[in-house]
């Protein structure tokens, strides 16, 4: 049986002497994998098609129970994300979020627009990348169905104050009075965020107005927004990795490197 679908590549894997399994993420049917022969030869016409980032036509044919490439085309290949090694971390990062937060057979329309949005927006750099990463982060909390009450105060109900806490494992907000009357919860520690479990994250007035638009916002206006002070920006960021990956639970050594290119 023959096929054709569009999708975006989320991963390569180099088999045999001149092939690649890729992971494709579709519209359609989620995930899914797809065996290309020879394309890691000079002479293979699908060579650009089975990079990563790559967003494509693939026309398949399914034989033992696997689709294997017939052909394609690309449609965008994010080519200007290989010139900047920042980016290109971050972009990476972006797309192992998406293989974890998909599943194989299960519709990912949404995933995947918000995906390409992503990366257009990273390699074109219409925002910080900090801003750009937490935002993603806290979509993929928001359709994988963990995302953050962030109304108000769980305890008081009190909506604004100077600084509220997210009480990430629990999902939601504790203001400075009830924290003080006593919760039990740590303040955010200065440790690595997978490790730390009973986190409080501290978010000043910006920053909680940040998060509240992300969650609240139009897929297509998700990075609409200003965080003006580098430290607000940081702070955000670091809130985005710290709720989704203690929910996650789980790291991603794309993260790592992200971090690593991005201090130096
Ligand atoms: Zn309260």
């Amino acid at each position: 049986m023959r096929g054709t679908v569009d999708g975006l590549v989320l991963r390569e894997t180099e088999t045999g002497e001149s092939d690649k399994l890729l992971t494709v993420l579709t519209a359609e049917h989620g995930k899914i994998l797809i065996c290309a022969k020879g394309v890691r030869s000079m002479r293979s016409k699908n060579m650009s098609l089975c990079r990563l980032f790559t967003y494509g036509n693939f026309e398949y044919y399914e034989k033992n129970g696997m689709r294997w490439l017939a052909g394609g085309s690309v449609n965008d290949s994010f080519f200007k994300l290989n010139s900047d090694i920042e980016g290109f971390a971050l972009a990476a990062y972006i797309l192992e979020i998406a293989a974890e937060i998909t599943g194989e057979g299960v519709e990912a329309e949404e995933i995947l627009r918000m995906t390409l949005n992503t990366l257009y927006a990273i390699e074109n750099k219409l925002k910080p990348f900090e801003i750009i990463k937490g935002a993603y982060e806290l979509f993929a909390a928001n359709c994988s169905g963990f995302e953050p009450d962030v109304s108000g105060c769980c305890r008081c109900g009190e909506v604004y104050a100077d600084t509220m806490y997210l009480d990430v494992m629990n999902g939601s907000l504790v203001c400075q009075e009830c924290r003080s009357a006593g919760s039990g919860a740590q303040l955010m520690p200065e440790l690595d965020a997978f490790s730390a479990r009973n986190i409080l994250f501290p978010m000043n007035r910006s920053v909680l107005a940040s998060v509240r638009y992300v969650l609240g916002a139009r897929r297509e206006r998700i990075f609409a927004f200003e965080l003006k002070d580098e430290k607000d920006i940081s702070d955000f960021s670091r809130l985005g990795d710290t709720y989704l990956l203690n929910h996650l639970e789980r790291g991603f050594d794309t993260l790592d490197f992200y971090k690593t290119v991005r201090n130096k």
